[in-house]
């Protein structure tokens, strides 16, 4: 049921050079992320002794649920990045999972790991 792209060698090479962008981007989002929870779990277990009296506190827990979020984002772009480019590889990229049409060049350009073509992410939405 796979129908081929509608995309051009250079087209999918420029799509593919995107995701492998976007995918080091990650990697240092995440690492940065990593990094920054490690520096916020520090100061907090130097500051416990006083705990309620540390103006830092909630500053600290703030900071430390905004990391974890964008942690879990960038996670989740990861495994969106590696199945857009695991697509590339079985020569199944821009076609949409779902009907089996091709996804146009625009919509892949402006969100490169879309695997459903307008109509169906219309659906899937709506
Ligand atoms: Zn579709």
């Amino acid at each position: 049921m796979v129908t081929d792209s509608d995309l051009t060698e250079t087209e999918l090479a420029e799509l593919e050079e995107l995701l492998r962008a976007r995918r080091a981007a990650d990697q240092s989002e995440s690492e940065r992320v990593a990094e920054s929870l490690g520096q916020v779990l520090s100061a907090r277990s130097d500051s416990t002794a006083d705990d309620e009296h540390d103006p830092e506190g909630p500053t600290l827990s703030h900071e430390w649920s905004r990391l974890q979020g964008v942690r879990s984002e960038t996670a989740d772009d990861i495994k969106a990045v590696d199945a857009a480019l695991e697509r590339v590889a079985n020569d199944t990229y821009g076609v949409c999972v779902r009907c089996g049409r091709p996804i146009g060049v625009d919509r892949l350009r402006a969100r490169p790991t879309a695997e459903l073509c307008i109509a169906c992410a219309r659906t899937v939405d709506g």
